[in-house]
């Protein structure tokens, strides 16, 4: 809702502005001199009578013309070029003419204004002959057929030229702001597609169609002569008309018919009620003018109720601009009383009796202009808040919806992979789903470890060249970004090669532990900006990567030492036992050669007993980094004991196994190994047996294994013994 300051600001002016105009047109009628006295007398035998308020001669309604008497003195002395004029209001009358046994004036008619009588004419003017003097006795014959009153003054030419002037200032201005009013609300009409606006501009015409007839401009517009036919009663429809669209429009401002249904629908039909007095006296009917007359006259009563307390409703809810409307309301209705009251002979002509209902109207129509205005206003920026809103909390719900997916996704993703694929995987996932959110152009990770190895991903693959060029040109700024720890947008363009400038990406830091660091750069097809809250969206999906890339390679970590030895690295019994039965059960599958080789350290009992089991743990973990230095890949190394150890060795024959045997043997008797300066010397023995083609479990394999170790023993240790192959 607009402050209630700003609405008596717009009123004020405009009041002030209407009262200018108003005041400067009216001065006329205020300052018209008085120069000659008229005296009225009604003719006898007719009905005429004079106001109660004297100074006019009250003319009642009918079809019959009626006469009166007029009486006034000029002075003896002629001034040259200046003539004596009588001029009479100009209200509804079918005919009035003035004369006497010497002269005749020609004949004035509301409905039908004489060529000679000017573009608006305010006054009917009957200019008296030039060489008139002294004492005068005309008679004024008039037809009225609605009643009403006559002022008849004798004014100098001059006078009645400039009343005449500024009431036609008054009437065109009048008619050039209703005018202007209804264009003005056409134009909001176009722009807003709103049909209050519409509904505006019938109501603002009609306010100056029905203006014009009360003035009797209207007769003078060549296309609304033709209205002319229906006399009074076509002013009363006008009239009907106008106050009926009125209604409507108020309805509309105070927002009624949703508000309240009731008093629309008793709004509405009153409306139909005034329209249906319209479509009435449109028929033109004789028998029906002097009812007509009473109920245009109820009907513009109820009309202006309505509206009044319309408008006094919406004031008490506080629609903008309702104060000031409810009071131009209040205003503009007891104006147009005082006209009508007037008009019946119940005051004398004050200078602001006569059309000053015409300028409150208007004062009245600009206000609602400017509340219907500020509604629509009002209602427009209310859905536009409310539409924003919703698209916020649907853009937040779809981003809280792509950050769980890429959490799931990268926890479900990372779990399956090796320590090796981790960062690829992760990284070039968050690629994806940013550039599928933000509609990237070309995005990329970069990420630098300890000794400034270059980790890097690039979305398209293609752009990798560029972004490797960029990330070794600008290490240093993307180093100091990163330490920021916030998304920026920065232009990365070597400063070095001014060449065009490319375009501006968005440096969003990876929240990585030191001495490691990283970066995403995000750019945009012809370089688009990103909003902040696209770059924290990015910066929670780095966040979130690098969260899934710490938890998979811890897991991978405590998976690793459930499965290993703690004292040697090497695999413990418990992984073994299932790794070799995994094993034995696809190598009988697939019918494929596997070797195990037992592999046992020589006298190590005296090493312990001589330098003691600190020196004994010693020497297991130097051999077990011996023996992984000599397996193959795929070979697997397990402490099955301890100082046994176990080596199997998938695709070897006894042969090769053999070979790897004399190989083991030989790295552990090479092994230098010290222990409080003592050089210690270890040699192992190995027993090698291969599996035997119908075996699909281990157990008979390290069973012949273990007899060829003990044979390796018996032999006189540090050797290799093979158990003997079965031949099929
Ligand atoms: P050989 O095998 O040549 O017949 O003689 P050995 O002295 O190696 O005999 P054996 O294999 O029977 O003895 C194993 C010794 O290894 C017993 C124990 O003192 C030592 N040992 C076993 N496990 C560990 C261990 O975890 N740490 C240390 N320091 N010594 C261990
Ligand atoms: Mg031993
Ligand atoms: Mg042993």
């Amino acid at each position: 809702m607009r402050s209630s300051h700003h609405e008596w600001l717009f009123a004020a002016g405009l009041l002030v502005l209407a009262a200018v105009c108003a005041a400067s047109v009216l001065a006329a009628s205020f300052r018209t001199e008085r120069d000659i006295q008229v005296h009225v007398v009604p003719l006898a035998g007719q009905d005429a009578r004079l106001t109660a308020a004297g100074g006019g001669w009250r003319v009642d309604g009918g079809s019959r013309p009626q006469s009166a008497r007029l009486h006034f003195v000029l002075p003896d002395q002629a001034v040259p070029g200046q003539r004596w004029v009588l001029a009479f209001n100009r209200d509804i009358v079918e005919e009035i003419s003035v004369g006497n046994g010497v002269w005749r004036s020609p004949v004035r008619r509301f409905f039908a204004p004489g060529e000679d009588e000017g573009a608006i004419p305010s006054l009917f003017l009957f200019p008296l002959p030039e060489d008139w003097r002294g004492p005068v006795v005309l008679d004024v014959t008039m037809h009225s057929p609605v009643g009403n009153v006559m002022r008849p003054r004798v004014l100098r030419d001059f006078t009645a030229t400039r009343i005449e002037q500024r009431t036609i200032a008054m009437a065109a201005s009048v008619y050039a702001s209703l005018f202007m009013l209804a264009l003005v609300m056409l134009a909001l009409f176009y722009a807003a597609h709103d049909r209050v606006f519409l509904a505006y501009f019938g109501f603002a015409l009609s306010a100056l169609l029905m203006l014009a007839a009360l003035n009797g401009h209207l007769y003078l517009l060549p296309g609304f002569r033709a209205l002319a036919p229906w006399r009074e009663q076509g002013v009363a429809a006008l009239t009907m008309i106008f106050c009926a669209a009125a209604v409507q429009i108020y309805l509309r401002y105070a927002d009624l018919r949703t508000l309240s249904p009731r008093a629309a629908r008793a709004a509405n039909a009153l409306c139909a009620t005034l329209l249906g007095i319209a479509g009435l006296c449109l028929l033109g009917l004789d028998a029906l003018r002097g009812a007509m007359q009473t109920a245009s006259m109820l009907g513009r009563l109820a009309a202006s109720f309505g509206c009044i307390a319309i408008s006094v409703d919406a004031a008490r809810r506080k629609l903008p601009m309702a104060w000031p409307i409810a009071a131009m309301s209040v205003l503009t209705g007891v104006a147009a009383i005082v006209a009508e009251l007037l008009s019946r002979g119940y005051f004398d002509d004050m200078w602001w009796t006569g059309r000053g209902y015409q300028v409150a109207l208007v004062a009245c129509a600009a206000l609602l202009a400017i509340g219907l205005a500020a509604r629509v206003g009002d209602y427009r920026s209310q859905r536009d808040r409310a539409k924003l809103a919703h698209e916020d909390s649907d853009r937040r719900a779809a981003r809280e919806a792509a950050r769980l997916a890429l959490a799931e996704g990268l926890q479900a993703q990372l779990k399956t992979l090796a320590a090796g694929d981790l960062e690829w995987t992760a990284y070039r996932r968050v690629l994806d789903q940013l550039q599928a959110i933000l509609g990237l152009d070309a995005a990329a990770v970069a990420v630098f470890g300890a000794d400034d190895q270059t980790f890097l991903v690039a979305e398209p693959v293609e752009r990798k060249p560029y972004f490797a060029r960029i990330v070794a040109q600008r290490q240093s700024v993307l180093k100091g970004l990163a330490r920021t720890r916030a998304p920026l947008q920065v232009s990365l363009d070597d400063p070095a090669a001014p060449a065009q400038p490319g375009p501006v990406p968005a440096v969003v830091p990876l929240p990585l532990r030191s001495p490691q660091w990283g970066v995403m750069i995000l750019e945009r097809a012809r370089g688009e900006g990103f909003t902040t809250d696209e770059l924290s969206l990015a910066g929670e999906f780095g966040r979130l990567a690098v969260q899934a890339l710490e938890q998979a390679h811890a897991a991978i970590r405590l998976r690793r030492s459930a499965e290993m030895d703690a004292l040697t690295g090497a695999l413990n019994r418990r992984t073994l036992d299932q790794w070799l039965t995994r094993s034995f059960a696809e190598a009988h599958r697939g019918n494929k050669e596997l070797s195990i080789l037992f592999v046992d350290l020589d006298n190590f009992k005296s090493i312990n007993d001589t330098h003691g089991h600190a020196a004994g743990d010693h020497c297991l973990r130097r051999v077990s980094g011996a023996l992984h230095g000599v397996i193959d890949g795929q070979d697997l190394l397990a402490r099955y004991g301890g100082e046994e150890f176990l080596v199997a060795s998938p695709g070897a024959n006894a042969d090769l196994a053999r070979q790897l045997g004399e190989r083991i043997r030989a790295a552990v008797e090479d092994l230098p190994v010290e222990w409080s300066g003592h050089a210690l010397k270890l040699t192992a023995s190995v027993g090698v047996a291969s599996r035997w083609p119908h075996e699909h479990t281990p157990n008979e394999t390290i069973e012949r294994a273990d007899k060829a170790l003990y044979a390796a023993k018996r032999g006189g240790r540090n050797r290799v013994s093979v158990a003997p192959a079965v031949f099929v």
